[in-house]
């Protein structure tokens, strides 16, 4: 059976302010085949009969949501770097103490089980940021991509989309000083050889595909970024790269290269509509006119950012600038979307004490369709027909949403009132509860084996 007839108490429909009422949605396998909305009456095609076979979604169904941004392996760290003092730096170097454990197989059963609770969180897809790839002291694997194909292997059994943002990261500054410690592990010696390593890499499975990252101006040398680029350019791939999260990052850019990073970037032909810049937390006003201009993504991540004490990104003013805002959730200090989003407006009243900066379907768009775009699927995040068949059910009678407005669960919902996912027409999530995956008793496991208790 191929073929599902769905029925929304609420749809959030591809184009639309706010969802709809009652919409009849058909899938065929993994593909959107018909959207109606019922007539208030239950309109001409709305006889019991005819909507007996109906799968009923109680609730607001909404399409797939992306996370533009994650390193899988973070996930270790929740709940473990929380107590003292410190900042990104210090917090790294807890990050490094868990990468330095990390194998194929203990990376495997890590990413499975964290991509396996983003799907319960409503995530459909996910943008893998991959740096660690080679074995203890930088030595590679058997085959050089075991690492990217352990994390597409766990994507699988998941059943999350994945692209994999295999990063080019090849010094430890901005001026070249070179790797050391557990940072040997995510070097390819020169961008030459990390297109090389790539170019071999080439995943089965429908569910995967590969991009291109540069970890950021602090570990790729101003010339090899081309190299990078052009290999993302030559193969129609997305390109991601970190970027002024930190104001330590500008100072050493400007004190090297006489530039910002974001204005290094666009030297060097990296920026354009297939490069997604991950923070943008410091950026200048020239910096914004050329992401803008150059129609630039950002990737936001509000609770790594305030979990690290990056500082709050100018998410209004990016927008204004004519950037596509997504959201990722980084560092897994939590996975939830629906947090991603309501933090880009809230944080915004923080800032300037006013409220509604964003629409609800701004935020929307951000969590769904413009992650997707940046990770390469622009089939999907919309309920559209055409579009890949992801179901998002969030229910309206929890505690937190009781009473809600359909339009407002990005400001009252969390992941654990997401009822149903169906991903490619598939339904992986049913009563909030994974199809295959035992997730908290494999996060628990996996974790055991990659921390120090
Ligand atoms: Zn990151």
């Amino acid at each position: 059976m191929t073929s599902t007839r769905w029925l929304a108490e609420y749809a959030w429909l591809a184009g639309d302010d706010e969802p709809t009422p009652d919409v009849l949605i058909e899938t065929v396998r993994d593909r959107i085949t018909g959207v109606t909305p019922l007539a208030p009456d239950g309109g001409p095609d709305a006889g019991v009969d005819v909507l007996a076979d109906a799968v009923r979604l109680p609730g607001v169904t909404l399409p797939g949501l992306a996370n533009a941004h994650s390193h899988a392996f973070h996930r270790a760290l929740r709940g473990r770097t929380h107590v003292g003092r410190g900042d990104f730096w210090s917090w790294r170097d807890q990050m490094y103490a868990v990468a330095a454990r990390l194998d194929p197989d203990s990376y495997l059963a890590l990413a499975r089980a964290v991509y396996a609770e983003m799907t319960l969180a409503g995530i459909t897809c996910v943008g893998e940021f991959h740096y660690l790839h080679h074995g203890p002291g930088g030595r590679p694997y058997a085959d050089p991509n075991a690492m990217g194909a352990a994390l597409v292997e766990a994507a699988a059994q998941a059943g999350i989309r994945l692209t994999l943002l295999d990063a080019c990261y090849l010094t430890a500054s901005v001026d070249g000083q070179p790797l050391a410690g557990p940072q040997q592990r995510f070097g390819d010696g020169d961008a030459l050889r990390w297109a090389q390593r790539l170019d071999a890499f080439n995943p089965d499975g429908g569910h995967a595909r590969v991009g291109a990252a540069i970890h950021s101006v602090r570990a790729v040398p101003a010339g090899q970024l081309a190299t990078v680029a052009e290999w993302a350019r030559n193969r129609a791939a997305p390109l991601h790269v970190h970027l002024s999260e930190q104001p330590a990052e500008n100072d050493a850019c400007r004190a090297v290269h006489g530039r910002t990073p974001t204005r290094l970037l666009a030297d060097h032909g990296v920026l354009g509509r297939a490069t997604t810049a991950v923070h943008a937390t410091h950026p200048t006003s020239g910096d914004l006119g050329l992401l803008g201009g150059s129609r630039t993504g950002v990737c936001l991540c509000p609770t790594t950012e305030r979990d690290l004490a990056d500082g709050i990104g100018p998410a209004r003013r990016l927008a204004d600038a004519g950037i596509p805002l997504s959201l990722g959730s980084d560092s897994h200090a939590v996975i939830d979307l629906f947090e991603e989003a309501r933090a880009v407006e809230l944080d915004e009243r923080l800032r300037t004490r006013r409220r509604g900066h964003f629409t609800p379907v701004e935020l929307l768009t951000a969590a769904s369709s413009a992650g997707h775009t940046a990770l390469g699927w622009t089939d999907a995040g919309r309920i559209a027909v055409g579009d890949r068949a992801d179901l998002v059910t969030v229910r309206l009678d929890s505690v937190r949403t009781a009473g809600v407005a359909p339009a407002g669960v990005w400001f009252a919902a969390g992941t654990v009132d997401v009822t149903q996912v169906v991903v490619d027409g598939q339904v992986l999530v049913r009563d909030g509860r994974h199809a295959r995956v035992d997730v908290s008793q494999e996060l628990a496991t996996a974790v055991a084996e990659v921390t120090t208790r």
